[in-house]
């Protein structure tokens, strides 16, 4: 089962959402943690795990033998990125703006290209007991995060509890991350600006036929739009974490909340009995 938790913009509590889900799933199940957040993977700031493995993630980008290229501009054709331009007598590759696609060297018709690897980021690991953390890392600066995430997600084991921690927004890494999953938390404040970003994350989820529901955080700031909103469009709202110091504070201090308060442990339990229900009952509606 895997649940992934989004949010359509950052800061809403995406990662104490998805960090406390898994700690608290961690003594019923074998619970995989996948922090696809690759600009800003942060989850082991409240896990604290030994991340003990690590393996680089590359693409593919053209080289091209300029002995055996006639120039024709076909590559710079079919590159949909502008990566590759075709000048009189040079052929020139911007790496930064090739997504590894291979159209470039499939079609080259002097089999002028060949590809080599450019690193974009690593892949961590660790584990304790029945939870296990991976962690995408992007290279500063780097913009191609979706080969990350896929590359995480390569950890995936079916016979799992799978929470992915997804990147903030609404764009192709959020959908690289999402893709896949049995359910989405969208995690949102009740204010003007979160309603906006969820309808968003909502259009999104919709798109890809996931079941959704919502976790309202900080609710006592903002008014009632988020949840007016969500009875319209017959969105469950099946978590609601109240503005407290003492939650922030944890959060400041890298505690996890199930942990600093061992009764959200309890709601954490619900909110997955909540989500098993809804994946079942759409299961039947299928
Ligand atoms: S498609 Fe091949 S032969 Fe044509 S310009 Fe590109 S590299 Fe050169
Ligand atoms: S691999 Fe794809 S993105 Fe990169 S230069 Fe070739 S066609 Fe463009």
């Amino acid at each position: 089962m895997i649940v992934s938790v989004a949010s359509g913009k950052g800061g809403t509590g995406k990662t104490l959402v998805a960090t406390s889900l898994a700690l608290s799933l961690r003594d019923n199940y074998k619970v995989q943690l996948l922090d696809c957040d690759v600009e800003e993977p942060n989850a082991n700031i409240l896990l604290h795990l030994d991340m003990n493995q690590s393996q680089p993630v590359y693409i593919p980008i053209p080289k091209v033998d300029e002995t055996k290229c006639t120039y024709c501009g076909k590559c710079a054709e079919v590159c949909a990125y502008n990566a590759i331009a075709v000048l009189k007598n040079k052929v020139l590759v911007f790496p930064e703006l090739c997504h590894g696609c291979g159209a470039c060297s499939y079609l080259c018709p002097e089999s002028a290209i060949t590809e080599e690897g450019r690193k974009v980021g690593i892949v961590e690991r660790g584990d304790s007991g029945h939870l296990e953390l991976i962690q995408g890392k992007l290279n500063v600066g780097e913009a191609m995060a979706p080969p990350v995430i896929r590359e995480v997600k390569k950890y995936i084991d079916p016979a799992n509890i799978v929470i992915i921690d997804v990147p903030p927004g609404t764009s192709c890494p959020v959908i690289e991350a999402v893709k896949g999953s049995d359910f989405c938390l969208l995690v949102t404040e009740s204010t003007p600006f979160g309603l906006n970003d969820l309808s968003l994350a909502v259009e999104v989820v919709r798109k890809l036929s996931i079941s959704c529901g919502v976790v309202i955080n900080r609710v006592g700031v903002g008014g009632e739009e988020v949840e007016r909103y969500c009875h319209q469009e017959g969105i469950p709202i099946l978590l609601k974490i109240p503005l407290d110091r003492k939650i922030a504070l944890l959060y400041s201090k890298g505690i996890p909340l199930v942990e600093g308060i061992p009764r959200w442990r309890e709601e954490f339990l619900r909110l997955f009995q909540d989500i098993k229900d809804i994946i079942a009952a759409s299961w039947v509606a299928k």
